[in-house]
């Protein structure tokens, strides 16, 4: 079996931008796009969103598919070779490293970890259908807040972390008014993070909703509201709003790598030498999501893909891999 130099596992913006930039180093990368890990297809996150109007380059904005397409195409076109499946098991035990996926099994020198992160759902059918359909459900408040269809709305957001307050706060700067429905009675945000959620509720920007969660999703082609209940009376009723946005954590996909690569407290990846891309086990780099739980952007995934093509092209040419 020859041996890869460089495999790649993951393609959004980390991955394929990693790819853009070893095959242009005469790597050869081979890249494991994926086809359903982790509830994600080819392309990664971005495949969930629709306009993406904050990656620079794009003044008019840009569906997030449509930009995935033009990463993967610009990826092919420098000699970049796809396998679209997931990678089912990697064994980087000993080197080369061993790559499984269901029909293929191939051995690199160097792996580079850009497999993301998921956005936690609640999993609700309707919230899902609208998530998809662009219908005014996201967990992505930075990437998609600013669009028109949320401009001097009701929008509700969940959660009671940082990102909650941090999405809900960048909310207030379009919506007529956000509300923060919570599960519990406090905030798990920081000390910072509170104050700037009381500040705004007293400004009447924002409103907390206590002790409560969403048990459903209304409206057929946008939202129109949801079904909230208080879990400490069991009460339910309708709320009406125009975005619902979900900021209930994100879960890195590190299942493949776990109890073989350092992972951090909150199990991404850890690198080992920031703000370089080596990980703890020699060879193997990682970009993106799947180590980045602060901000989690496609521009920083991609140049953290950038940096992983370029530690890894350093660290094959120091051992005389070309
Ligand atoms: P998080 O701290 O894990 O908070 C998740 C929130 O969602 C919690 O309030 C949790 O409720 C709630 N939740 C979880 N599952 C739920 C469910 N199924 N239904 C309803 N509510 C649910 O996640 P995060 O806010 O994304 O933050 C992740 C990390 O990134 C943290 O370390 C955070 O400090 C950091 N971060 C920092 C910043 C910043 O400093 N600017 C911004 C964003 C994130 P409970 O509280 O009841 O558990």
């Amino acid at each position: 079996m020859s041996i890869e130099q460089v495999v790649i596992v993951g393609s959004g913006p980390a991955g394929l931008t990693a790819a853009i930039y070893a095959a242009r180093a005469a790597l050869q990368p081979l890249v494991f796009e994926g086809h359903s890990a982790g509830g994600l297809i080819p392309g990664g996150q971005l495949m969930f969103t629709t306009e993406v109007e904050n990656f620079p380059g794009f003044p008019e904005g840009i569906l997030g598919p449509k930009m995935m397409k033009a990463f993967r195409d610009q990826a092919a076109r420098f000699g970049t070779r796809l396998i679209t499946e997931d990678v089912e098991s990697l064994d980087l035990r000993r080197r080369p490293f061993t790559i499984k996926s269901y029909e293929h099994t191939v051995q690199a020198h160097a792996v580079i970890l850009a497999t993301g992160a998921r956005a936690n759902w609640l999993n609700l059918e309707n919230e899902q259908r609208l998530a998809k359909g662009g219908g005014g459900v996201s967990a992505c408040a930075v990437c998609d807040g600013a669009l028109p269809l949320y401009r001097n709305q009701d929008l509700v957001v969940v959660g009671g972390g940082d990102s909650a307050v941090e999405e809900g706060s960048f909310l207030t700067k379009f919506a007529r008014k956000v509300y923060v429905v919570h599960r519990r009675d406090q905030l798990r945000a920081s000390k910072a993070m509170q104050e700037r959620f009381f500040r705004l509720a007293r400004e009447g920007k924002m409103e907390p909703i206590w002790d409560s969660v969403v048990v459903d999703v209304h409206g057929e082609q946008a939202i129109t509201g949801v079904r909230l209940r208080n879990v400490k009376t069991q009460q339910e009723r309708n709320f009406p709003c125009r975005g619902l946005f979900l900021a209930i954590g994100h879960t890195p996909n590190t299942e493949l790598v776990n109890g073989q690569v350092e992972l951090n407290d909150k199990g991404y990846v850890r690198l080992a030498r920031p703000p370089s891309t080596y990980t703890s086990v020699e060879g193997v780099f990682a970009a993106g999501d799947v180590a980045d739980h602060v901000y989690r952007q496609a521009v920083t995934a991609a140049g953290t893909g950038c940096m992983a093509a370029l530690d890894a092209e350093r660290w094959l040419a120091a051992l005389g891999i070309e």
